[in-house]
């Protein structure tokens, strides 16, 4: 009986299959992208025993590998875009200098994702991602002052000066006779140039660390250059500008962000906690930029810009090895120290436009080397004994970004920068174009 009642079921189950079967494929699918979405990723992101990266790809869903970062690019470049606009409407020259408050994409993802998940915020039922208005929100804000750089330099130059003399020549007749002739005469004309230059300097950046001040002082550089005149040794050039000289951090870090995470509901400290850990582990250049902002003295701002409008590639001007002769070698480059003697980190950033050859970790006399090529190949750069790379090779640069920062390896006994510039593989001295 019981059988025979199974055998009917089943009979109709096997009739009706065409209604139920795709119904039940439908509700587990539900089930699992539920899983896989929300469920699994909260789980793993509460679960402080697996390592950072982990927690914050669990909890966008994602999977740190190679792979799945591929797959998921498009929804990482949508994030990538609208974050670049932080510097919308600002020169290059203002963009150089509010570079390292550069805005995060992966704060901007993390954070949209964060209050847009119903599973964190109760107040919807479903995802409705948003990062227009996140970024509207959380973009930084910058103050600049107009300034001038004032240059008088002292040139010795060669002119050509035409004189009449009085000579004295014999006629055919052999009288002697007087006569004015013109001769052109090389003379030292000392001609004192002039040049202003206008400036604006960062005064302010309001971010989602907080609000940084920065301070300045007027400066007078006085320079005394060889002269090309035998008769006097030196040509002097003076350069008047603002430095700065002070950057007041924010008493709390992250306050401006909490209060913003609070406004939306997201109060635990372990969900603010996981955002700022995905944006690290995702976005090398925020984490390089944080380092920066929290340990740097800022005493050489601002950068120098040298011959061809090139960019000096770091903020330290201070020489530890010139190019030239050394020892038994030839040294191709200038060796520039850290800022804070002895400690790695400094930021180093591309010179010029171009396109990363050679981005490498290594342990070879040159230790973690960058080269990039620039305009059509013709000029390579090469930075050497860096500490970390925030470049691949194959990367386009643009002339200031942040390619990695000053450190130790290789043939080196203190943190500096061995700096070369090549013409057609040729070595150049680089202090002709940044004479510090
Ligand atoms: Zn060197």
């Amino acid at each position: 009986m019981a059988k025979k009642l199974l055998k009917i079921i089943l009979s109709i189950l096997a009739k009706t299959a065409v209604i139920w079967l795709p119904i039940l494929v439908i509700i587990i699918i539900c089930y699992i992208a539920f899983l896989v979405i929300f469920a699994i990723p909260r789980q793993a992101a509460e679960d402080i025993t697996i390592d950072a990266k982990d927690r914050v790809a669990a909890f966008f869903g994602f999977s740190k590998d190679e792979e799945f970062y591929e797959d998921n690019k498009e929804l990482f470049e949508d994030y990538k875009e609208i974050a670049s606009e932080w510097s919308d409407g600002l020169s290059d020259d203002q963009i150089q200098q509010a570079k390292v408050h550069e805005f995060s994409w992966a704060i901007l993802a993390s954070v949209d994702r964060l209050i847009h998940d119903p599973l964190m915020n109760d107040a919807m039922d479903e995802i409705d991602i948003d990062p227009e208005n996140v970024f509207d929100d959380l973009k930084p804000n910058f103050e600049f002052k107009d300034s001038v750089i004032y240059v008088e330099e002292e040139i010795w130059k060669q002119e050509e000066r035409t004189i009449e003399v009085e000579v004295t020549t014999t006629d055919e007749n052999g009288n002697e006779v007087m006569e004015i002739q013109e001769k052109i005469i090389k003379e030292w004309v000392l001609e004192i140039d002039k040049k202003t230059e206008d400036v604006e300097l960062i005064t302010k950046a309001e971010t989602i660390e907080g609000t940084f001040i920065y301070e300045y002082k007027q400066t007078e550089e006085v320079m005394h250059i060889p002269s090309p005149n035998p008769n006097v040794e030196t040509q002097k050039k003076i350069i008047k500008k603002e430095i700065l000289t002070k950057v007041q951090y924010p008493a709390e870090y992250y306050e401006p962000f909490i209060l913003y995470l609070n406004e939306q509901g997201i109060t635990h400290p372990s969900d603010i906690e996981l955002v700022l850990e995905l944006a690290t582990a995702y976005d090398t250049n925020y984490d390089l930029n944080l380092t920066y902002l929290r340990n740097f003295d800022y005493s050489s701002y601002p950068r120098f810009v040298g011959e061809n409008e090139w960019l000096w590639v770091t903020p330290s001007t201070r020489v530890t090895s010139p190019y030239g002769p050394r020892d038994d070698e030839f040294h191709l480059a200038l060796d520039i120290g850290a800022v804070n003697q002895g400690i790695a980190g400094d930021p180093i950033w591309a010179m010029e436009d171009g396109t990363v050859t050679r981005a490498e970790e290594s342990s070879g006399s040159y230790g973690t080397i960058i080269y990039i090529k620039h305009y059509n190949d013709q000029i390579e750069t090469r930075y050497a004994h860096l500490d970390t790379l925030a470049v691949s090779k194959g990367d386009k640069v643009k002339k200031g970004d942040l390619i990695g920062t000053m450190g130790n390896t290789g043939r080196s006994t203190a943190a500096h920068l061995h700096f070369e510039i090549r013409q057609d593989g040729k070595a150049l001295n680089p202090a002709y174009f940044f004479p510090f």
